[in-house]
């Protein structure tokens, strides 16, 4: 090959745009991007409390660590700093929840379905706005794991010092007191060697200049080395939407076509395969930055809190933070996720509609002929994996809990009575507990902890 076959890729490639294929389910993309987005908001406005909480307690001497009750010592500054960082990285995840929003379906038809097109505007904003929230929370992340003065130092005056090249003189005003103005011009006349390097006089350092020398760091330092698919998943969206803010050859290309589309439809309303092709790359790109949220952002975060503050203060702070990331992994978790049900024999084949109710909430109504090879939830996008059992068994106990086998006659659990419900919850602690029941005597007391013998308990005949 010499440059001009490959010039000759280049220029074929960026012309003849191939068509758009639809490669997911539409509404189950739009579902999961409503849960994932409003999950990811929750958790803005839970650091939004621990913002506020923390303003205060950083106002209070008593709250905070020796280190950092010293003016003379360069942590004490951090009690400002800190909740800055925080209430920056705030704003960014909101401006980034809104461009990450489900597609409205509402009023949709044939007509008017080309509102559902996305273009250029479109991806521009959700990947610009992904590559400022990677970015920027990294960068805070790594600020917030070292609390080290140069380089928190190198970080704010490098950005101050672009902004005022072009700042005009009344934002500049607004902005810089004269005692940032003075750091500013020690910092401009410094060589960059001198801004990196951090030796013993000089006033800025940076240890970790690129994103992927910040995020290497910081899964060293919070234990999370092991997670290498993940660490590589943040370099790869950091490459991706870098792609789209500066070159941008693919991004306009891929996104800037007038080339008709085939309409298709489902139970909602009629859609376009780049309508759902958006929201793939959105969803996927809103699960990467969620999951960035709680096993990194937020761990570095409690890092922060760890040097600064008192332990029994910071024993708070860790439980509410604790909170925060164990319920977004869980709720994460139910999307895309395999569920087992257990349903009577000779149901499936049958002329019945089965109706599946997921752990979402969602009842899925199931329609013959049932075909076994594709069932998911339209709420959530779970595969559901079907076993089936003889007789009318009415529920099988598991270790997490009775389960109702569907299309059994017995009633729903909330409408059995309390002394039912409680004999199969105690049968299913059994199971949880690995007991066997015929190893038990009948006159012992029932292992399933009611007090009563187990003849007369989970062992009645
Ligand atoms: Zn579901």
């Amino acid at each position: 090959m010499n440059e001009i076959d490959v010039l000759k890729s280049i220029a074929d490639n960026l012309s003849e745009r191939k068509s758009t294929a639809a490669l997911n389910n539409y509404e189950v993309l739009c579902n999961n991007i409503k849960y994932v987005n409003s999950l990811l908001l929750w958790g803005s406005s839970s650091l939004l409390d621990i913002y506020n909480q923390l303003d205060v307690a950083y106002k209070n001497d008593s709250y905070v660590s020796d280190d950092f009750k010293d003016d003379s010592k360069g942590f004490y500054y951090f009690r400002t700093i800190i909740p800055r960082i925080l209430l920056n990285d705030i704003n960014i995840i909101k401006k980034f929840a809104y461009y990450s929003q489900p597609d409205d379906r509402v009023g949709i038809t044939v007509e008017t379905v080309g509102k559902l097109k996305k273009d250029f505007i479109d991806y521009n904003n959700l990947v610009t706005s992904t590559r400022q929230f990677i970015d920027s929370l990294v960068a805070d992340a790594y600020q917030l794991v070292l609390l080290d003065a140069k380089e928190m130092n190198f970080q704010v005056l490098t950005s101050l010092y672009s902004f005022d090249r072009y700042a005009t003189k009344s934002i500049r005003q607004a902005l810089f007191n004269s005692a940032i103005q003075n750091s500013l011009t020690e910092f401009g006349n410094l060589e960059y060697n001198k801004r990196v390097r951090g030796q013993e006089s000089s006033i800025t350092k940076c240890d970790k200049k690129s994103f992927g020398e910040k995020v290497d760091f910081l899964f060293d330092s919070l234990n999370l080395s092991l997670d290498t698919d993940f660490k590589e998943e943040i370099k790869n969206l950091f490459a991706f939407s870098s792609e789209f803010t500066h070159i941008g050859y693919v991004s306009t290309f891929f996104t800037a076509s007038d080339a008709p589309e085939v309409i298709f439809s489902d139970d909602i309303s009629p859609y376009l395969p780049s309508t759902e092709n958006f929201s793939e790359l959105k969803y996927e790109i809103l699960e990467t930055a969620t999951n960035f949220f709680v096993k990194t952002y937020l761990p570095s975060v409690m890092a922060s809190l760890k040097k600064s503050l008192e332990p029994s203060v910071f024993g708070k702070f860790q439980n509410s933070i604790s909170s925060i990331v164990s319920k977004i992994t869980t709720d994460l978790k139910t999307r895309n996720n395999q569920y087992y049900f257990f349903i009577r024999q000779g149901l499936i084949g049958s002329q019945e509609v089965i109706d599946l109710t997921c752990m979402c909430g969602i009842t899925n109504h199931w329609k013959p002929p049932h075909d076994l090879t594709n069932i998911y939830c339209k709420g959530c996008g779970s595969k559901f994996s079907l076993i089936e059992v003889e007789g009318d068994p009415g529920y099988i106990i598991t270790s997490t809990g009775p389960a109702r086998v569907i299309g059994s006659s017995a009633p729903d659990f909330n409408e059995l009575s309390i002394n039912e419900q409680n004999k199969l919850l105690r049968e299913c602690n059994m199971a949880a507990n690995n007991m066997s029941a015929k190893k038990i005597s009948r006159n012992e007391k029932c292992p399933c902890g009611s007090g009563l013998k187990y003849k007369k308990c989970c062992g009645k005949k």
